[in-house]
């Protein structure tokens, strides 16, 4: 392992003792450590916390022990140290720690079979991280919660708890959300929803590739599904590559589970004296850990095994053991705190439904607003006039990604009601919008000092960084509140709309469902402004060359000449061919010709005034109408040389061409334009019969 990180424990301790709070961000790197590794780095820890009385680091430092005893199945230690850490962190006032602590308790008592505690903790969990917004927690002890309904095997309840998560934006790590996707498909696989569990396993495939655990548990539960879909060689190997993972890596805490889903594969092959001996080996393990799911499913398997083999004696013994163990199971199902679990369940889904009905109205409203606005500029103003019904806030940033320069650019910032003229409108790398944007994730923030570092490394260059951009942000208070939302697009994020508050505590879970709705509708109106642009564009422009198409040139000049009294000066029609275009083609291919195309008219652009029409009459013809009170012949004698002198590079070759030129004053609209041009051209003929490479007027 590297010399840094959390490895590099001197440097470690320095960074505790600028900042306690370091340690959150600590024990994300000891995440991706062994269990042995983490603990040894943790008591090194703990010890200098204690020593030098850092409370607050002294607290997680011990919670994070628990929850890698938890991990190694010692549920008596991890109960122990996580009701000391409980202590201390209510005693720091910390209620992100309490609930965490709460979390492993949910956890210990469950595996401990201790559910009515288990149960209890949970209520009182959800309760209090409602009551504090606390939305990361919310989300672990729903989880909990979940992984409760699966040990007594109500994988349907579990999944409503899980689905509800969904609603919960990715906050935190990634493996939070991973567990939960895990667990997730676990209860699909349960419920035989096998597209749904495979449609989620697919949509985490490329966070699980770096850490071994979630591998292998990805590759079990593929298995899984293999193996119901009746592909057995590809279950077979994908639960061989799952026991190759975790014996290389001794993940001893995982590596039973995988044997129990490798013995399946010689179930399904009838290989049953195989069964028993992988299943026998692992029978004192699964029975001490005592994970219920695992248990009934070991009895089951062997009490068919045995029946199958035709030895009756001990199929029977394993059918008593998987009976009496269903009847505990059903047992606790059938217990008040489950009832009362299950109530609490209900209710939380109803609040919700509600909350959101309520608010229906008012949100129908709004996204109707901003969906019947067209221009981005009409975008911006609905949302900046409406958005104050539904979110109070101090602040709104709305990106856009520009595909001209390919990168996402502030379209709007809005401070205090008013929108901020920014000189830099570049989104800048370790900021919380990059963070949305590059991992797809909505943030919700409640306190930034006590939250970046899920997001942020630098919190100081951040702070300056807003400060710069936004002259009243007052970020002295120290702490404000943020949510932020990635606006996908078929799995492409177009842009990202956000909000920013000076307090803290400002949004809760409801102000993110609003949010979230709005987000959607203003996606919808950025891709339709943008769909409008590119239609518009298609009617009035050419394609190839980016000047006006014959339709809107004709547009243009008409309107020129309705005004051509009022216009001092004098206007000029040319129409402007190349010579001998065909035989570019035939000698250098149709891309070539295109290529002359572009560069000429590229050419006469740079050389007439802005307020001069030019456009694509025909194929290789172009229409010029300019103000030639400067010489008009000049002008465009001038464009004629430029043009012959143009080397054009193509591949290998660098091609010349030139262009004949007719050329009328440009009539009043008292005789037709059709009129104007066709005279025009019967001189542009002149020169083609005569040399070419010539201007005729
Ligand atoms: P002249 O000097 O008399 O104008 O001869 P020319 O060959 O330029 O004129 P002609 O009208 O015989 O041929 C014009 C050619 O332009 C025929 C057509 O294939 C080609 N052309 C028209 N539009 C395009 C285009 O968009 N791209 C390319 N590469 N060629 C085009
Ligand atoms: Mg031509
Ligand atoms: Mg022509």
């Amino acid at each position: 392992m590297e010399r840094n990180g959390v490895s590099d424990l001197d440097s470690v301790f320095k960074n505790l003792m600028i900042d306690e709070m370091y340690i959150r961000k600590v024990e994300i790197d000891i995440l991706s450590l062994d269990l042995i590794e983490g603990k040894r780095i943790l008591k090194e820890i703990i010890n200098f916390t204690k020593e030098n009385n850092l409370k607050y680091a002294y607290a997680w430092s011990i919670f994070n022990i628990g929850k890698l005893y938890n991990q190694e199945e010692a549920y008596e230690c991890a109960d122990m140290i996580f009701k000391e850490a409980y202590d201390v962190f209510e005693e720091n006032n910390d209620i992100n720690g309490v609930l965490s602590a709460i979390g492993g308790f949910i956890a210990t008592k469950c595996m401990m079979q201790k559910y009515k505690e288990a149960i209890e903790w949970g209520i009182k969990g959800i309760d209090m991280a409602e009551k504090h917004k606390n939305i990361e927690r919310l989300l672990a002890i729903k989880g909990n919660i979940s992984k409760l309904y699966m040990e007594i095997e109500q994988y349907d309840k579990a999944l409503e708890v899980l689905i509800e998560t969904d609603e919960i934006p990715l906050v935190g790590n990634i493996s939070n959300r991973m567990v939960l996707n895990i667990n997730r498909v676990t209860c699909e696989i349960e419920e035989n929803k096998l597209d749904k569990a495979l449609q989620n396993l697919e949509s985490i495939k490329s966070y699980v590739d770096n850490i071994p655990i979630f591998n292998v548990k990805w590759l079990i539960e593929k298995s899984k599904i293999s193996a119901r879909q009746g592909k057995l060689k590809e279950a077979e190997n994908e639960i061989l590559k799952a026991f190759d993972i975790s014996e290389e890596l001794n993940l001893y805490e995982i590596i039973d589970e995988v044997k129990i889903y490798l013995s399946d594969i010689y179930f399904y092959k009838k290989e049953y004296y195989k069964v028993i001996d992988i299943l026998k080996s692992i029978e004192k393990n699964i029975e001490r850990s005592n994970i219920l799911r695992l248990r009934t499913k070991l009895y089951n398997d062997l009490n068919i095994s045995y029946k199958e083999i035709n030895d009756y004696k001990n199929a029977y013994n394993y059918f008593e053991k998987y009976v009496s163990l269903k009847d505990e199971i059903k047992n606790i199902q059938n217990t008040t705190e489950v009832s009362l679990l299950d109530a609490k369940k209900e209710y939380m889904s109803k609040k919700d439904y509600k909350l959101l009905y309520e608010e229906n109205k008012l949100m129908l409203e709004i996204g109707k607003k901003i969906i019947s606005s067209i221009t981005l500029g009409d975008i911006f103003k609905v949302i900046s006039r409406e958005i104050n019904k539904v979110i109070k806030h101090d602040g709104i940033e709305i990106v856009a990604y520009d595909n001209k320069s390919k990168s996402y650019k502030i379209e709007l910032a809005i401070e205090e009601n008013n929108v901020v003229e920014l000189k830099e409108s570049k989104i800048l790398d370790d900021t919380l919008i990059k963070y949305s944007i590059d991992n797809k994730e909505e943030i919700i923030i409640n306190d930034i000092f006590k939250e970046y570092y899920h997001y942020i490394k630098d919190i100081e260059r951040y702070n300056k960084f807003v400060a710069e951009r936004y002259p009243k942000w007052k970020n002295e208070s120290n702490s404000n509140s943020a949510m932020i939302i990635p606006i996908i697009i078929k799995n492409n994020v177009i842009g990202c709309i956000s909000v920013y508050s000076y307090e803290s505590n400002a949004y809760a879970m409801k102000d993110l469902v609003r949010f979230k709705i709005l987000s959607a509708y203003i996606g919808i109106a950025l891709e339709n402004s943008k769909l409008y642009k590119e239609v518009e564009y298609n009617a009035n422009y050419d394609a190839l060359t980016n000047i006006y198409n014959r339709r809107r040139s004709i547009y243009k000049i008409n309107k020129i000449r309705n005004n051509i009294d009022k216009i001092s000066g004098k206007y000029y029609l040319a129409m402007i061919d190349i010579d001998n275009f065909k035989k570019i083609n035939d000698v250098y291919g149709h891309n070539a010709g295109d290529k002359i195309l572009v560069e000429v008219s590229k050419l006469i652009k740079e050389n007439i005034d802005k307020k001069d029409i030019l456009g694509r009459y025909g194929g290789e013809e172009f229409i010029l109408v300019f103000d030639g009170k400067n010489d008009y012949i000049k002008i465009l004698e001038d464009i004629r040389i430029k043009i012959e002198n143009l080397k054009i590079k193509y591949q290998d070759s660098l091609i010349s061409v030139t262009v004949s030129i007719g050329v009328e004053e440009l009539y009043d609209s008292s005789r037709t334009l059709e009129e104007n041009v066709s005279i025009a051209d019967k001189k542009l003929y002149k020169a083609k019969n005569t040399t070419k490479n010539l201007v005729v007027y």
